[in-house]
C-alpha cells in the first residue's frame, strides 16, 4: 500500500523567521511541499499572488468557509488566514509530505484532526531581535509591529503544545536543526529517503 505522506506544521511569533526557514527548507528537503494559504491582508512588496499567499477579499474567503474549503482558518493581526483543504489532502494522499505555516490558532485546530501531525515551535533568540527583524522587513506599519511584539510576548509560551523547538539565532544552524528534525521523523516512520542520506552524509 502506498505511504501517506506526513503533516509538519510550523509555529512562531511574527517576524522570527519561519518563513524563511520554510521556503528554504523545501529546497534542502525532498519530497516536501509548502501549502500556500489564503489571506485578506494585502501583500507585502515582493509578494506574490499564489506564490507566498493567495490573497483575496473578506467576501470569497467567506465564502470559502461556508464551503468548508479550509482545514483550519483564524483572525490573525486583524485579517483572515486559512489553509486550503483540497491541496493539502491530494498531497498527502500522493505521499507527499506537507509543511504548514500556520499561526498557534491554526495549528490547534490541526491538532485536533491530525494527531500523527509534527509541530515545530520556532523561537526568537530574544524579543530585541524579534523587534530589528520586524523592523527589517518592509510592509508593516510601527503600529503594525508594536501589535505583532506585544502579541508575541503572549505567544511564546505556546511552545508547550508543540514536539519541537528550534531558535532561531543563526539562520544556517537553524535551517540544520530543522533538517534535522525531518531527518528524525523519516527515520522513525521508515520513509528516509537513501539518495538523500547518501548525499549529505559521509558513509564510507
Ligand atoms: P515570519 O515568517 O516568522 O514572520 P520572516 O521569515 O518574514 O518571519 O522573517 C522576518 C525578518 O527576519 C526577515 O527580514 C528575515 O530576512 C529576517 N530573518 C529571518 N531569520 C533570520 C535570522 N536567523 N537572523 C537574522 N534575520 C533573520
Ligand atoms: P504574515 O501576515 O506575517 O504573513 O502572517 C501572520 C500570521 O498568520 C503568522 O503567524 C502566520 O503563520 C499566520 N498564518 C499564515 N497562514 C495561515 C493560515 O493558513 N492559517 C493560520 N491559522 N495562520 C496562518
Amino acid at each position: 500500500m502506498e505511504r501517506r505522506g506526513l503533516l509538519y506544521i510550523v509555529s512562531a511569533p511574527s517576524g522570527t523567521g519561519k518563513t524563511t526557514l520554510c521556503k528554504q527548507i523545501v529546497h534542502i528537503v525532498p519530497n516536501l511541499w509548502h501549502s500556500v494559504s489564503c489571506t485578506t491582508r494585502q501583500p507585502r512588496p515582493g509578494e506574490e499572488h499564489g506564490r507566498e499567499y493567495f490573497f483575496i477579499d473578506d467576501r470569497t474567503f467567506q465564502e470559502m468557509i461556508e464551503r468548508q474549503e479550509f482545514v483550519e482558518w483564524a483572525r490573525v493581526y486583524g485579517h483572515w488566514y486559512g489553509t486550503p483543504r483540497k491541496a493539502i489532502a491530494d498531497k498527502l494522499d500522493q505521499g507527499v509530505d506537507v509543511l504548514l505555516e500556520i499561526d498557534t490558532q491554526g495549528a490547534a485546530q490541526i491538532k485536533k484532526k491530525f494527531q500523527d501531525g509534527i509541530y515545530i515551535y520556532i523561537l526568537p533568540p530574544s524579543l530585541k531581535a524579534l523587534r530589528t527583524r520586524l523592523q527589517m522587513r518592509a510592509g508593516d506599519s510601527a503600529e503594525e509591529i508594536a501589535r505583532r511584539l506585544k502579541k508575541a510576548r503572549e505567544e511564546v509560551w505556546s511552545y508547550r503544545e508543540y514536539y519541537y523547538i528550534v531558535r532561531n539565532d543563526d539562520l544556517k544552524q537553524s535551517l540544520k536543526e530543522l533538517e534535522s528534525i525531518f531527518i528524525a521523523e523519516r527515520i522513525k516512520t521508515k520513509r528516509l529517503d537513501i539518495g538523500w542520506l547518501e548525499a549529505n552524509f559521509i558513509l564510507d
